[in-house]
């Protein structure tokens, strides 16, 4: 599937009103990284790292853990990677860890809520990302931070190990960023300092409309009824991007939504320029973005919006169509 896309692999996702979007990929599992070249991906913009630990019979070791972000950024070669820390939790559950009995798991103990009660456990993640980066540069971002304090103390576990790691005598990463994912509704309302302290922010729009809409993610009769195209959705993304345009924080998209190309199309008229997805996606995303005027997507929306549409998929796949893109 991927020899379609071939020629546009090294083209950059420009769109007609001259608008630069980069397309990243989101990666898990070693067998992913040979996609980073056969796709274009101009880096990972998400790393799952719990996947290691979800197909063991026990947490892997420190070395274990260098040895997979090594390999991870010598596959990279230079293209930036967003290494997301332990997500588990809820629907990733590992086996060889204690089940909680909560009534509400995707409201329960999960992700970086963990990562603060349990802190040898992110500590161990830290320090064998510093190991394993050898030196390179690389991003850290964590899971599920619902206020602005969760991001203050794991900011600060991480420089707290980046400056272990240098009084060891080893090689400081190159560059260091640190970010969260904004996953619920709570973190876009944060004080500005937050987005001041956070070298970037990444909007995790699988858990985000979860929250959003209040359903849940894995429950077929319910996951279907709300979308990306939703107008109060797409309202609250523009007043993400306006919160981080104010104070210049780089903002990217990794959910599954900016995979699908008229999904990608809308996030990015509402001024998000960095997308992650699956890599398969990269190809059709950007033929996409290639022929479109983001200018006139954001007025089909704006009128939408304007006129009390509920959702914008219809207005914007009938604009596509009419405009033969
Ligand atoms: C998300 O929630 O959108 C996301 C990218 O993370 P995950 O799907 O792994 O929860
Ligand atoms: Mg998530």
């Amino acid at each position: 599937a991927m020899e379609a896309w071939r020629a546009l692999r090294d083209e950059p996702a420009l769109t007609l009103d001259g608008q630069r979007v980069g397309l990243h990929m989101n990666a898990g599992l070693l067998t992913d990284l040979p996609s980073l070249e056969g796709s274009g991906a101009e880096g990972v913009g998400l790393y799952r790292t719990e996947l290691q630990f979800l197909i063991r019979a026990r947490v892997p070791l420190r070395s274990e853990q260098a040895a997979l972000y090594d390999r991870v950024l010598s596959n990279a070669r230079g293209k930036r990677v967003v290494f997301r820390t332990l997500d588990i939790g809820s629907d990733k559950v590992l086996p060889y860890m204690k089940r909680l009995e909560e009534p509400n798991p995707a409201l329960g103990w999960r992700a970086i809520r963990i990562s603060l009660d349990r802190p040898n456990i992110l500590k161990m993640q830290l320090q064998s990302l510093l190991r394993g980066a050898a030196g390179r540069s690389f991003a850290v971002m964590f899971p599920m931070v619902a206020q602005a304090s969760e991001f203050s103390q794991a900011r600060a576990m991480t420089l707290e190990q980046l400056e272990r790691h240098i009084r060891n005598g080893w090689p400081a990463p190159s560059r260091l960023e640190i970010g969260a994912m904004l996953e619920t509704p709570s973190l876009a309302f944060a004080p500005d300092h937050f987005f001041r302290e956070a070298d970037f922010i990444s909007i995790g729009g699988n858990d985000l409309k979860q929250f959003f809409f209040a359903a849940d993610r894995e429950n077929e009769r319910v996951r279907r009824r709300y979308d990306a195209f939703n107008a109060s959705y797409l309202s609250f993304i523009r007043m993400i991007v306006d919160r981080c345009e104010a104070h210049g924080t780089p903002l990217s998209y990794c959910g599954e939504d900016v995979g699908r190309p008229l999904e990608a199309m809308a996030l990015t008229a509402m001024g998000v320029r960095t997308l992650s997805m699956r890599p398969a996606s990269i190809g059709p995303v950007k033929r996409l973005l290639r022929s479109v005027d983001l200018r006139e997507v954001r007025g089909v929306i704006d009128a939408g919006i304007g006129r009390g549409d509920v959702n914008l998929r219809g207005a914007l796949a009938g604009w596509a169509r009419d405009a033969g893109v």
